[in-house]
């Protein structure tokens, strides 16, 4: 095989801008296609680690992305009433950036679709593919609009609920891990430098994220036995309840979840393929490969390192070496945030044989520290 000049990625997500900046930047055509016609993010807030700075600042958008969110000192594990257990501080990946930072999902969207545009990169909003044949030397692609296309590889960047890795493996598919997360952004207290995480309670834990020097956001993860489907009208009340019994700083921000519309609950459901994401032409990426909990907060940084390293691969390789070695490169590490994140998450909802979160935590915190 050659090396690629010409790729599609399915999907205009965190992933898929990202890997369109990267080839983009090493001089391969790259176009983009993106379902929704409206390109819209959900509203509440990201928490990203030093791993994402750095690969964003990568592509060259890490000061954007820093000066878009809000840079705090790390992560702190507290008790049930508020009192601090074990303080995790951020350390920097690159000199003159945060390590830990949080931002709104919307702001992250404006950063990368900025870029995006601004290089004149292709985006067609509203569109997908129809069918994909990979005939061994091009892919073919008919999309929903009813144009072709020809191109060298094909990146699947297509979110949790991939229609490309259906495509290409039929039945692999998110499953439910035994609990659900709730999110809400409340005003930022004056003084919080921190990302929070509240332990101590059966199920499940709690905390917040700054956002923005007015904002922060609250997440709730706990044990939903059943994967219910919640009405609409009854959430901010489904989320109070959850948030019953913490102290500190979480209390009061409690008090602040009073609109159903501005909660975002979602089911934890998640898919970490076995090697390798690829078959001939055709590659996927982000969540779309290895689906983690939000246990870690790597979700994104997953994404975007998965970008990073395949728009390198693209750029210096054949196709048929370049993805064998995106997935030596990316493979374990993955699987690593993926696995750690189940177990976390395991560990709640079965406190009688957990081992120790703030451990594990720390560890993968550091593991992901090192370059990719
Ligand atoms: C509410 C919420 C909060 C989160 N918080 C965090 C957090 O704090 N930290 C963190 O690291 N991660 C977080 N995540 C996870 C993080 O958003 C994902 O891991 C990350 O966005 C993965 O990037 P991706 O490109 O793989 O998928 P996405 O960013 O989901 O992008 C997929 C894109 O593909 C598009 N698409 C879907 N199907 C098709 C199709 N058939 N054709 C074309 N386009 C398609 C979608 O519209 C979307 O634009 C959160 C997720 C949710 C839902």
């Amino acid at each position: 095989m050659d090396k690629a000049t010409r790729v599609l990625v399915i999907g205009g997500g965190v992933g898929g801008l990202a890997v369109a900046i990267g080839l983009h930047q090493r001089g391969i055509d790259v176009e983009v296609v993106e379902r929704d016609k409206d390109w819209k993010v959900y509203h509440v807030g990201i928490i990203v680690q030093a791993n994402f700075v750095r690969a964003l600042n990568m592509l060259g958008v890490g000061d954007d992305a820093v000066k878009a969110g809000y840079a705090y000192r790390g992560a702190r594990f507290l008790d049930l009433d508020g009192n601090v257990l074990k303080e995790l501080p951020g350390d920097t990946a690159v000199d003159g950036l945060p390590s830990d930072l949080g931002l709104t999902r919307p702001a992250l969207h404006k950063v990368l679709t900025e870029k995006v545009l601004g290089l004149g990169i292709p985006v067609r909003l509203g569109v997908t593919f129809e069918s994909l044949d990979d005939r061994g030397d091009a892919v073919d692609v008919v999309f929903t609009d009813g144009t072709r296309g020809t191109y060298d590889v094909v990146i699947g960047a297509d979110g949790n609920y991939s229609a490309v890795r259906k495509a290409l493996w039929p039945h692999a598919k998110p499953q439910y891990t035994g609990q659900g997360v709730w999110r809400y952004n409340v005003p930022r207290p004056e003084g919080l430098e921190w990302s929070d995480i509240y332990l101590g309670k059966d199920k499940g834990k709690a905390g917040y994220c700054p956002l923005t020097p007015e904002e922060m956001y609250i997440f709730a993860v706990f044990e939903e036995p059943g994967n219910p489907r919640f009405a609409p009208e009854t959430l901010a009340d489904e989320m109070r309840a959850r948030l019953e019994g913490y102290g500190g700083l979480l209390a009061e921000a409690a008090t602040h979840v009073t609109d159903p519309a501005l909660v975002v609950y979602r089911p934890l459901e998640a898919c970490i393929m076995p090697a390798p994401w690829y078959k001939g032409r055709i590659v996927v990426i982000g969540d779309a490969a290895h689906s983690a909990t939000p246990h870690l907060g790597q979700g994104a940084a997953m994404a975007v390192e998965d970008a990073v390293v395949l728009a390198e691969e693209l750029a210096e390789r054949a196709v048929d070496d370049a993805l064998a070695a995106f997935m030596e490169r990316r493979f374990e590490r993955a699987k690593l945030v993926g696995t750690s994140s189940i177990q976390l998450g395991e560990w709640d909802m079965h406190p009688e044989r957990a081992g120790d979160p703030v451990a594990l935590t720390d560890q993968i915190r550091r593991k992901l520290a090192e370059p990719v």
